[in-house]
């Protein structure tokens, strides 16, 4: 029998192996991975300065670990390079693998905005433990941190890097922290305990250019505001990886577009992670990996089975202000009824029936995730 393949060895990759794992303990299994393989929690990247851990302390098991655990080939550091579909195979540059069914768990990429200046090239961005292995060392006995970007990532990043002594400088396009998650009275709350730990806001402004001085380097605003920073951090968001996929002629979107089965357009082909988009939901966190991996593993073992996703509140990681979000879905009608007090904000978001469709709390209110949460309808039923 030609093995199980899966492509990638992130949270995706890895879990489906080992909810496969505990469903069918023999099936051949081939793990190929462009990275070291190392099995890490990427979420723990934004707080590991104020939790005092290197690089090198993250990962929680080497990759000859996770074989012998999963019963496994790990094939590290080994970029596939096409897919074909028809003839069952991945190639990697002129060797091809075989396989019976196919995972993709490729991840995505963090978007660069397009920035003039002569220190392009020194601006860096985090989505993988090598990503934050360089920013570590780039801020190694330095100060100053520009982060572009005051999304999740971002605004983690900013309390991470200011509560552990840097300064930060924090830009973003949109006036307010965590615009695409926040409704502004929480926002507010974010942006006053962030600032109460040293970080200093520029919003409304985009980016220009970067360029070296002689010490620093300079980034221009728009607005022609000058912050003069070490190291540049960009967190402008993510996009999933899709050339393999586009190559191979899957059928993709924003991600790799599957059904409820993680199934993509070509027979025997899987999608699942950051790179996936399930029934039209791109979710770049890690609670629809566990849900979806668990699908799919008993999928693979030969029993298919649709994901469902109960609601899955995301905590963003910034101690300064504890927040948590439940977006409402994408076009759900209904309003931000707010209740604020000196150090929380309840933003819950109710239909015209009074129904809870999603909600925001910050600072204390954090507390009553768990009691919220159990009244939200499941994002994918
Ligand atoms: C700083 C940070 C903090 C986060 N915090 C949270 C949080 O608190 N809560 C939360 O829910 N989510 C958080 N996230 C998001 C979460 O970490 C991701 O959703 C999740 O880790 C994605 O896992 P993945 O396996 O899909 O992708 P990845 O981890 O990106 O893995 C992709 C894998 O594919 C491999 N690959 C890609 N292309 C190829 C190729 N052609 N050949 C071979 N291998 C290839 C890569 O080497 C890699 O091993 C955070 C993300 C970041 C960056």
């Amino acid at each position: 029998m030609q093995p199980v393949v899966i492509i990638g060895s992130g949270l995706a990759g890895y879990n489906v192996a080992r909810e496969l794992r505990k469903l069918d303990k023999e099936a051949p299994l081939a793990i190929v991975t462009a990275d070291g393989g190392e099995f890490y929690s990427k979420p723990t990247l934004s707080n590991a300065l104020a939790a005092n851990k290197t690089p090198a302390a993250i990962p929680l098991n080497t990759p000859e670990q996770m074989a012998a655990q999963l019963n496994a080939t790990v094939r590290t550091h080994t970029r596939v390079t096409a897919i074909r579909t028809d003839a069952h195979q991945v190639k990697i540059s002129e060797e091809t693998l075989p396989y019976s069914k196919l995972v993709l768990a490729l991840g995505a990429d963090q978007i660069r905005v397009p920035l003039a200046g002569n220190a392009t090239d020194a601006v860096l961005s985090v989505n993988s433990l090598d990503d934050y292995a360089r920013f570590r060392a780039a801020i190694e006995s330095k100060k100053n941190v520009a982060v572009i970007g005051a999304g999740l990532i971002g605004c983690e990043f900013a309390n991470d890097l200011s509560s552990t002594g840097y300064k930060v400088d924090v830009v973003d396009i949109a006036d307010q922290p965590l615009p695409r998650l926040l409704p502004p009275a929480g926002a507010a709350l974010l942006k006053e305990k962030l600032a109460a730990l040293g970080v200093t806001w520029h919003l409304g402004a985009s980016v220009k250019a970067v360029d070296r001085e002689p010490d620093a380097i300079k980034v221009t605003l728009v607005n022609g505001e000058a912050i003069v920073a070490d190291v540049v951090l960009s967190a402008v968001g993510l996009k999933a990886k899709l050339e393999l996929a586009r190559a191979a002629g899957l059928t993709i979107n924003r991600g790799i577009v599957v059904n409820r089965y993680l199934e993509t357009s070509a027979a025997d082909v899987f999608a699942i992670g950051d790179c996936a988009e399930v029934e039209g939901l791109v979710l770049p966190f890690v609670m629809p990996i566990m849900h979806a991996a668990r699908a799919l593993a008993a999928t693979l073992a030969g029993n298919r089975t649709a994901v469902s996703y109960p609601a899955m509140p995301v905590l963003v990681k910034t101690p300064a202000c504890p927040t948590i979000v439940a977006p409402p879905a994408n076009g759900a009608v209904g309003e931000w009824r707010v209740e604020q007090h000196a150090d929380s904000v309840k933003s819950l978001f109710i239909d015209a029936t009074g129904r809870l469709l999603g909600f925001a709390l910050n600072g204390s209110a954090a507390a009553e995730r768990a009691r919220l949460a159990q009244q939200l309808p499941p994002v994918l039923a």
